[in-house]
């Protein structure tokens, strides 16, 4: 099953650097509002690094696939997202060094938020990707371990609450990254990470459907 699983990684490494590709645009766009226009480009860029990286493995454990990919944008994106992405998908992929089952993708996902959070240093309410994390996982773990979901069903509800996570920025003003340069300036703005970190999980959740 761990190789299956490592097919299936390269999978959703490829299909989040196709979505990513994409979305470089719209990225782009949220990112000029309230930073500096580069988040698009920044997250096609590693993605696509990620996904060549990746499908030049040989027979790929799902821990080799994620901690390569963590790898390869740790090294190819810079500012605050490829350290947060990179760093904690490096980090988080011991999670998954038995294999993938309901029980390490919850640890795997606690244990990438806790990360993002020990570089990043936000909360909830920052206006960060934290915000589409925070509820995701949290939400994740509630329907695996409270609510006994299958892990896909448990999946499509963390990404609801990721959604709810990216509309909740709009509103909000920056207090962490670049954004926060802007003060009550950024009120009004849905966050790039937050939203980049949403179609991550919906190609997650697409992948595993398919596999
Ligand atoms: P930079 O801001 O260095 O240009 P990017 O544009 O690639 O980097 O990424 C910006 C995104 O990074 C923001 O939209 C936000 O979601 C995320 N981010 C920035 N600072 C933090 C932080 N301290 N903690 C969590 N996420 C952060
Ligand atoms: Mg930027
Ligand atoms: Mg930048």
């Amino acid at each position: 099953p761990q190789r299956d699983a490592g097919t299936a990684a390269v999978a959703a490494v490829e299909n989040v650097a196709a979505r990513i590709e994409a979305e470089r645009e719209h990225l782009t766009d949220l990112d000029s509002a309230i930073g500096d226009a580069d988040h698009g480009g920044n997250m096609a860029r590693g993605w696509q690094a990620a996904a060549d990286a990746v499908s030049d493995l040989e027979d790929p454990d799902i821990e080799t696939v994620v901690k390569t990919a963590g790898k390869t944008l740790l090294s190819e994106v810079g500012g605050a997202s490829g350290p947060l992405y990179g760093g904690s998908l490096v980090f988080a992929s011991a999670e998954l060094e038995d294999g993938l089952t309901a029980e390490s993708a919850v640890a795997f996902a606690e244990t990438y938020l806790e990360k993002v959070q020990d570089r990043g240093d936000a909360s909830v309410g920052d206006k960060t990707m934290v915000d589409a994390l925070v509820p995701a996982v949290h939400t994740f773990k509630k329907s695996v371990e409270t609510d006994d979901l299958h892990p896909l069903e448990a999946l499509a509800k963390a990404v609801a609450a990721a959604e709810h996570g990216v509309s909740f920025t709009v509103p909000i003003r920056a207090a962490k990254g670049r954004a926060s340069y802007l003060g009550w300036r950024s009120v009004g703005h849905q966050d790039p990470g937050a939203t980049s970190t949403l179609y991550i999980m919906e190609e997650l959740l697409a992948t595993a459907a398919d596999h």
